[in-house]
């Protein structure tokens, strides 16, 4: 029997609802929840989620404001919207969308925004949060998301193998990190791997949990699948398809129509792990503008 779909589109619509009572109960008590979402430059796929995540916030009631600033922008010029933002008490969250064009550099802008307002949660505070399993700090919107689609549709977290193939900032560490603690929606076995993993398939074959964000279409085949296993394909691949009307699609990096047929459950690309994202954002924001809505009591 092919595996059953984790449709990431209905879990976010979900996360959203909440979100939008959230938001609703603090604005009622005097906070509407805002995010300032940055863009440096103009490309056209940034501008695209940038667009997205507005409308969405918009949706749920909140406030949201977005600055967007020409490629040509100094890395001093783009520090000053950030302390500006910092200090705007209409602003509970602060994105600024990466990657940012050259020259300028992504770390010193994260370190900038105040971690209260770190809803992306790459702000190294919020990483060291996350790490020793403090709660109140901001998880990166990629991984949560993962941990609500594994959650939502009932995979047993605690005691399991978790393998995570990637171990980049924004995903496979942060992940890793999430999936040890000692919390609900999490207690698993964890396994990263990474380029200089020797035997890919070793490890990937142990997983009940199989969490795939390399950004290499195909990497996943069935035969790497412990029978059974739940797989995440965090990919999001463009490659050539004449027969499409844009001249391509979009594809995982799991090989889905062979691994389906293995895996007990499997997200779809797209419609798997991307609308999450957007949803835990929302999420976050939602929960900065309640963090400071307390502080101000
Ligand atoms: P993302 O933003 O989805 O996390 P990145 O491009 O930042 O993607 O990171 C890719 C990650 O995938 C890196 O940690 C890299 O080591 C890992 N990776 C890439 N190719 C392979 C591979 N063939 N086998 C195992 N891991 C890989």
């Amino acid at each position: 029997m092919p595996a059953d779909l984790i449709d990431g589109v209905s879990i976010a619509r979900e996360i959203r609802r909440e979100v939008a009572e959230e938001a609703a109960r603090l604005i009622e008590r005097g906070t509407r929840p805002g995010l300032a979402v940055v863009l440096v430059g103009e490309d056209p796929a940034s501008a695209v989620y940038v667009r997205s995540k507005g409308k969405a916030c918009e949706e749920a009631g909140m406030h949201s404001v977005t600055i967007k600033l020409p490629a040509a922008t100094s890395q001093a010029e783009l520090l000053l919207y950030v302390e500006r933002l910092n200090s705007d008490p209409l602003i509970h969250g602060i994105l600024v969308q990466m990657p940012l064009p050259a020259p300028l550099e992504a770390d010193s802008v994260i370190r900038a925004i105040d971690p209260r307002k770190d809803v992306d949660g790459f702000h190294p505070i919020n990483v060291g949060k996350l790490l020793v399993g403090e709660r109140d700090g901001f998880v990166p919107c990629t991984p949560a998301g993962i941990q609500q689609l594994l959650v939502r549709s009932g995979v047993e977290i605690a005691g399991a193998e978790c393998v995570i193939v990637g171990r980049s900032n924004i995903v496979g560490k942060p992940m890793a990190a999430l999936l040890i603690q000692d919390a609900v929606g999490a207690n698993g076995t964890v396994t990263v791997c990474h380029r200089h993993t020797r035997d890919l398939g070793l490890h990937t074959r142990r997983a009940d949990i199989l969490i795939v964000a390399a950004g290499r279409a195909g990497l996943v085949t069935a035969e790497m699948i412990r029978p059974g296993a739940a797989v995440i394909d965090v990919g999001m691949n463009r490659i050539d398809d004449p027969t499409s009307p844009r001249g391509y699609r979009l594809v995982g990096d799991v090989d889905f129509e062979t691994v389906q047929q293995v895996a007990s459950k499997i997200t779809p690309v797209p419609g798997g792990v991307g609308p999450m994202t957007i949803a835990m954002l929302m999420s976050n924001t939602v929960r900065a503008a309640a963090a400071f809505a307390r502080a101000a009591e």
